[in-house]
């Protein structure tokens, strides 16, 4: 019987042929925790009396969430951190350095690799075609000292896109159209395997964006096989050598098939407080807007704020409407600086803070006021979940969330991708008519 990716990546690190619904035991290649999570798994470890790591160039321990700390408690956390990485020889991702899953895809993950991580959306590995799984403290603590894990294979859905995105739709669009049909719980404990046309020619940035989304749905793990883009990405953070071409068997066996036609989606929005209340642009236009926030593991890449800094290029940002910017990551953030998007950001009047998670989980750098509202490429919408419980989130693209900051509520990016495009014909309309 054809295997899925699941099963192929479970399978090798087991050293057996599964299937779907087996309990295994497998080797894990790499763990991650964050500085909400690491204290939580280091207390445990110490508990048990087995503060060590099995593979510590591999075990990664981020200081994202809350960095720079912005409490006393939090400062002391980053310190428990610190010391059991010292103690270990496990790595440290400093204050400063970026988001765990967007430093863990430039700099430690590949193909066909098991990583747990304390943290939901460790499944934004499943890009580079690995078993990326967010678990509890505990679990991975396990996995830490001891280098395994115990795993349920999941059974997969095949998520099939196809068809060529309109201009001014993107993968978030995609992926928040995916959830709004099957719901937060449309895939718990599933794996999602992305396939087709459409994601075969997708960046890794965009599939970045796909993986990191699918725990939104409940999922496992959001895969996607490995290609010649994934190994291009490989090339350029110097790891080629470590590229595996991995694909699900022609007659593996899903437990359900998504298709899904790209040219037909239109920006997409997800209301509070659930990720899965998606409507589109239509529905969304016009609502006021407080705050937009463009930035995390799921949009806070180059090719985000690319994207971005090219709708807001010239533009004013709306006098009632602030705006904040987090690069994913240091390489992001200097990058950014080099192609001029971060010049054009605080030209515009957005404030620009360091990579890392920024006001994402709420405990710092943009909490919201009561009632007040924010758009942001985030993936998460929860009441409270930017730190008020009084405030309402709406989740959408990095080019919904430029258009917006404009506008000063929500509005189509692909308004302002027409006005642009006319604006330039016009402008060389005029100088060839000078020469
Ligand atoms: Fe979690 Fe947000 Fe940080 Fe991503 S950016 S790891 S969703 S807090």
């Amino acid at each position: 019987m054809g295997k899925t990716l699941a099963e192929k990546i479970i399978g090798t690190r087991a050293q057996k042929e599964v299937s779907a619904g087996q309990i295994v035991l497998v080797n894990v290649d790499v763990c991650l925790t964050q500085d909400g999570t690491g204290p939580l798994a280091i207390r445990q470890l110490q508990k048990i009396n087995l503060e060590k790591a099995a593979n510590p160039k591999r075990t990664v321990l981020f200081l994202d969430h809350a960095a720079p700390s912005p409490r006393r408690e939090l400062a002391n956390d980053h310190i428990t951190i610190r010391r059991f990485a010292q103690k270990t020889g496990a790595c440290l991702s400093e204050v400063g350095e970026g988001v765990c899953h967007q430093i863990i895809a430039e700099s430690y993950l590949n193909p066909g690799e098991i990583l747990i991580g304390a943290d939901s959306h460790t499944c934004t590995g499943g890009a580079l075609c690995a078993f990326a799984t967010g678990m509890g403290s505990t679990d991975v603590a396990v996995g830490i000292a001891l280098g395994k894990t115990w795993l349920r294979v999941p059974e997969t859905f095949k998520v099939e896109v196809d068809g060529k995105f309109q201009p001014g739709v993107y993968p978030k669009d995609l992926i928040l159209h995916l959830i709004g049909t099957i719901g937060a719980d449309g895939a718990t404990y599933k794996a999602l395997e992305f396939c087709g046309e459409t994601i075969e020619k997708m960046s890794m940035s965009g599939r970045m964006t796909l993986s990191n989304m699918a725990v939104e749905a409940g999922a496992k793990a959001g895969l996607i096989a490995s290609d010649q883009i994934t190994k291009e990405f490989l090339r350029k953070q110097g790891r080629v050598s470590k590229f595996k071409k991995i694909v699900a068997d022609q007659d593996a066996v899903y437990e359900r098939t998504i298709q899904i036609n790209a040219s037909e989606l239109t920006p997409q929005v997800a209301f509070p407080h659930t990720v899965d209340n998606v409507k589109s642009i239509d529905q969304a236009r016009g609502i006021k807007i407080d705050q937009v926030f463009i930035g995390t593991c799921t949009n806070g890449r180059l090719e985000d704020l690319k994207v971005a800094s090219q709708i807001i290029k010239g533009g004013k940002k709306h006098p009632k409407t602030r705006m904040i910017v987090v690069p994913a990551s240091k390489t992001v953030f200097l990058d950014a600086m080099r192609a001029g998007y971060i010049k054009t950001f605080v030209e515009f009047g957005a404030a620009i803070l360091a990579p890392g998670c920024g006001p994402c989980v709420g405990v710092h750098e943009g909490i919201l006021g009561d009632g007040e509202a924010c758009l942001s490429t985030m993936n998460r919408n929860f009441k409270g979940r930017m730190g008020n419980p009084e405030g309402f989130i709406y989740l959408a693209s990095p080019a919904t969330a430029a258009a917006t900051a404009i506008a000063g509520e929500i509005a189509d990016p692909r308004e302002f991708l027409v006005k642009k495009r006319f604006k330039k014909t016009a402008k060389k309309k005029k100088s060839s008519r000078r020469l």
